[in-house]
């Protein structure tokens, strides 16, 4: 069996994300890390190590559009003329990167003033969009891989597999002879992985359903035969369906929680996140938040739990009395 290594690469804020160095043919990087100097260095530190080069790279894998697993990607191909591949989703959103996140801008500018986040709130936090314009770059895909679809990396076969939650283009990519998958940021050993609203990503009656979707995919993973989850951060995740199992959990408790607030009285989402966490985090951290809120009313929604209320100012969330939700069922 060709030898997996993590090359794990710093990162503002986080830490640090994997990427993994296949070995074997061809030679393989999955994920690339962010398109800065730090990244950069250590990238070709990892790879000295194991006696390579930049330069060697022919194929680079990657999970997700997200920055810190695309970042370096035009940079290696570059420089090494590598086939980078990517399911079809993904190849769409980083040939137009820069454009796609001036669309992912506005997008989420009046997702949260929809969802009650004060203008000066949105305005404090257009240098998150910033760091993003100024980290990324295009990166064309060489070959666009359907969902389902095999391709051959570091002396295995792996199995694209599309499984959206996390972002909307979140890529499994499954060796099922070895029972190990590459899974990015799906599921994280230590922390609980967010779901991005996007606009694309809607149900029929408008509302976003990426939460339901997400935990949907989670008890898919689970179910599969997988011994260990090479993951975008961290170590890996050596017991899928138990963490599953206690990450479904978390969601239940949240979403109690949630109801207990409106209790008291309708709320936006906003509202409901000041209950939830620190005034700093809800203040410098508005888009997640309204990320994670709006997802676990989703799943209340769903449920039958909660009711919105749309206005043109916006959304706010009550709870549905049990008693009259089954008399109206
Ligand atoms: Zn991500």
């Amino acid at each position: 069996m060709s030898k997996v290594v993590d090359i794990a690469l710093p990162l503002a804020h986080i830490g640090s994300v994997n990427a993994w160095l296949l070995r074997g043919d061809p030679l393989t990087l999955l994920d690339t890390g962010p398109r800065d100097d730090a990244a950069l260095a250590a990238l070709e530190a990892g790879l000295r190590r194991e006696g390579l080069r930049i330069e060697d790279i022919e194929l680079v894998l990657v999970t997700h559009h997200h920055l810190d697993h695309v970042g370096l990607a035009a940079t290696i191909q570059r420089r090494s003329g590598t086939v980078v591949a990517a399911l079809d989703r993904v190849a769409d959103y980083t040939a137009r990167y820069h454009a796609e996140v001036e669309h992912d801008r506005r997008f989420a500018r009046a997702l949260m003033a929809h969802h009650g986040v004060p203008s000066d709130v949105i305005a404090d936090h257009e240098g998150f969009w910033t760091y993003l314009r100024s980290r990324s770059e295009d990166v064309r895909a060489d070959v666009r891989l359907a969902d389902g679809e095999r391709i051959v990396a570091g002396g295995r076969t792996l199995r694209a597999v599309w499984r959206p939650g996390h972002s909307t283009t979140d890529t499994l990519f499954v060796d099922d002879d070895a029972r190990i998958a590459f899974t990015g940021d799906h599921l994280l050993a230590r922390i609980s992985s967010n779901t991005e609203i996007h606009a694309t990503d809607r149900a029929e009656d408008g509302r976003a359903r990426s939460r339901v979707r997400y935990l949907d995919g989670l008890r898919r993973t689970a179910r599969m035969p997988l011994d260990r989850l090479l993951t975008g951060h961290g170590a890996p995740v050596t017991q899928p369906a138990r963490l599953v199992d206690a990450r479904l959990r978390d969601h239940r408790r949240r979403c109690e929680r949630i109801l207990a607030i409106l209790a008291d009285g309708p709320s936006t989402a906003y509202g409901i996140a000041r209950h939830l966490w620190p005034p700093r985090t809800v203040a410098e951290q508005p888009l997640l938040v309204v990320w994670e809120v709006v997802g676990h009313l989703e799943l209340l929604l769903a449920a039958g739990r909660v009711r919105e209320r749309v206005a043109e100012t916006g959304s706010t969330f009550g709870p549905i009395d049990p008693g009259r939700a089954v008399r109206a069922a």
